[in-house]
């Protein structure tokens, strides 16, 4: 993607620094993502977007007034971390509570539950409202697994218009949710997108083809066929569309707002083209498009695509639509002068430094490291030399069906989670305490659905082990179990839904059965490590039934699902050559 040579692990975060300076009236740069220039005045509830980079304007170019608050910006296609959702929500919120919305994707709905609460634990009350307006990934009756695409615009346009309001909380969250339901898109994609840095584009699509049902993030359409002209295309859009009108609204009483949204490479004038036909055939079908927008709301990098959404009004919802709104990428109307006065600036911190190649030694002003500390450190090491190997291998399997990010995702958690380790170590903290800021940190770092479930496993780990002073085999055991049931809280998957959960968890049987049978802690652990791999292996004849790649399912059937296979890595490297987390040297080396 793009054309000058760009460091694609700061692509993201560069991207947003020279957005705010680009919009120095509407925004100001804070850790985590935007705020408003101006804080929203005291007692107005804070309405909070966000999800992956990539997508301009959304979501960052939403944030102004009448419209959003705040937005978490996350990397590249990754959901943000539940830290920066806390980060931006502490610095927007004044009193009367978030509204936090966004599509739902595995990922972000993980980062921002978990930052949500965390904020309630601040005392701030917090509502969710995800986003599932794309027809094509889930049928009606399970709206609540689709994604969330460029019908967000309705979502977060009528939240931030009720906020602006002055209305309390809960009605700000039962209009985003009704907006939310009266909401339908469908999308169509051309080309594939290419991430900053790579030389491949995620996926491709055949020319003279279209993928119909494309996903914002590139993952791939549901189904594919001949390249049309604009009217068919239209013709096939709008039917499709008008299909599922929500059921209380009359045939007869349709009134629409109509979103034509060009996917980042598609030229405006051939949106008009497009944006002509989707009118006559609507027109002919007798049905009111009381407003619309043509132009790009949401983008998918460079991926040359166009999505058609449809908002059903009715008097409510009509007058949080047309009401003013002043952001960068959306304006209408004349709002009304600020109510509040000029508002103090929020102090500004600095966004974190992404972690990179971290010393190999230890900490500068190290306290010694004890035994334990050192075979900590040693494992935190030698995964993430396994994660830098299998960068591209991990992203490759990840972009079959997914979003093609695991691999970076993973080596980012890792990198957090390893220069964390060190910190805490530093400081003298027990291994409970390292491994409990180390799940912070790889969370904060490693983005998507998988640094929130490494996140909470490491965290869980290190919970159940706080309470001991000397760690035994079967005290191992406990906090790989632990580790476990945080993946399977988290994230609800079962065991042969094709997830990490085929590893972690023949890996933590075979553990307490080799423990049970006599074995000692280092082969026992080398003995699940190496059931842990066989069973990631056999994963590729299975059919993902958990996020992004489950709609992709049989494009899936002969790969391994990529977080079970590095996490058969992780545990691999954290096993061979184990020197024992009780401090006292390997009996294996020592014999
Ligand atoms: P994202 O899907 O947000 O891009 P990653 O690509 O980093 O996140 O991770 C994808 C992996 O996460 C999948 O291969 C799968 O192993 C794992 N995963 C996804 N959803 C779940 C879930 N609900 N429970 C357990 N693991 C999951
Ligand atoms: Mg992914």
């Amino acid at each position: 993607m793009g054309y000058l040579p760009t460091d694609p692990a700061n692509f993201a975060s560069e991207a947003i620094d020279g957005f705010a300076a680009a919009y120095p009236r509407h925004v100001r740069r804070i850790d985590g993502g935007v705020m408003r220039l101006a804080p929203i005045p005291t007692g107005q509830v804070g309405v909070v977007v966000g999800g992956g980079s990539g997508h301009y304007p959304a979501f960052a170019g939403l944030v102004g007034r009448g419209l959003a608050a705040g937005a978490v910006c996350g990397n590249i296609f990754a959901s943000p971390s539940a830290g920066q959702v806390v980060r931006v929500g502490s610095a927007v919120e004044r009193g009367a509570g978030l509204l936090l919305t966004f599509g739902n994707y595995a990922g972000d709905v993980l980062h921002f539950t978990l930052g949500a609460e965390r904020l309630r634990r601040q005392g701030i009350d917090v509502r969710i409202v995800t986003v599932t307006d794309d027809i094509a990934s889930a049928p009606i009756d399970q709206q609540e697994l689709r994604r969330g695409i460029a019908g967000g615009l309705a979502v977060y346009k009528v939240a931030g218009a009720a906020a602006e309001a002055g209305l309390p909380l809960d009605e700000v969250e039962r209009l985003a949710r009704k907006a939310n339901g009266r909401t339908r898109t469908l999308g169509v994609a051309f080309s594939g997108c290419t991430l900053p840095g790579a030389d491949q584009p995620l996926f491709e699509v055949p020319s003279g083809r279209m993928a119909i049902g494309m996903g914002l993030h590139g993952e791939p359409g549901l189904s594919e066929g001949p390249l049309t002209e604009a009217g068919p295309l239209a013709a096939l859009l709008v039917e499709r569309l008008l299909a599922e009108r929500p059921a209380d609204v009359p045939e007869d009483e349709q009134r629409l707002v109509v979103l034509l949204n060009g996917l980042g490479c598609f030229k405006y004038e051939e949106l008009f083209v497009l944006f002509g036909a989707v009118n006559r055939e609507l027109q002919g079908r007798g049905v009111v498009m009381a407003d619309c927008e043509c132009g790009e709301l949401v983008t998918s990098l460079d991926m040359a695509g166009v999505s058609l959404s449809f908002f059903w009004l009715d008097g409510e919802l009509e007058g949080f639509w047309n009401a003013a709104a002043d952001s960068a990428a959306y304006r209408r109307g004349q709002l009304a002068a600020e109510s509040d006065g000029p508002q103090p600036r929020p102090t500004q911190r600095p966004e974190p430094e992404l972690p990179s190649g971290l010393p190999s030694g230890p900490p500068t002003q190290p306290a010694p490291l004890t035994p334990v500390q050192q075979a900590l450190l040693a494992r935190f090491k030698a995964v993430e030399e396994e994660l830098q190997e299998r960068v591209e291998e991990l992203g490759g399997l990840d972009a079959v069906a997914g979003d093609g990010d695991h691999g970076l995702g993973m080596l980012r958690g890792i990198r957090g989670a390893r220069e964390s380790a060190i910190g805490a170590c530093g400081r003298g903290c027990g291994p409970g305490e390292v491994l409990m800021e180390a799940g912070e940190a790889w969370s904060d770092h490693g983005g998507g659905t998988s640094g929130a479930l490494w996140g909470g496993a490491l965290l869980a780990a290190g919970q159940s082990l706080a309470q001991a002073t000397e760690i035994g085999p079967n005290d191992v055991a406990a906090a790989f179990g632990a580790a476990l049931q945080a993946v399977i809280d988290l994230g609800q998957a079962a065991p042969g839904d094709k997830t990490m959960l085929d590893a972690l968890q023949p890996f933590c049987l075979r553990l307490r059965a080799d423990l049970e049978a006599g074995l000692d802690l280092a082969q026992a652990l080398q003995n699940a490590a190496n059931t842990s791999l066989a069973a990631a292996t056999a994963t590729a004849d299975l059919l993902p039934q958990r996020g992004r790649a489950r709609p992709h399912g049989q494009r899936s059937l002969g790969h391994p699902d990529p977080g079970a296979m590095s996490m058969a890595y992780c545990l691999l490297a954290a096993s061979a050559g184990y020197v024992g987390l009780h401090g006292v040297a390997d009996p294996a080396q020592a014999s």
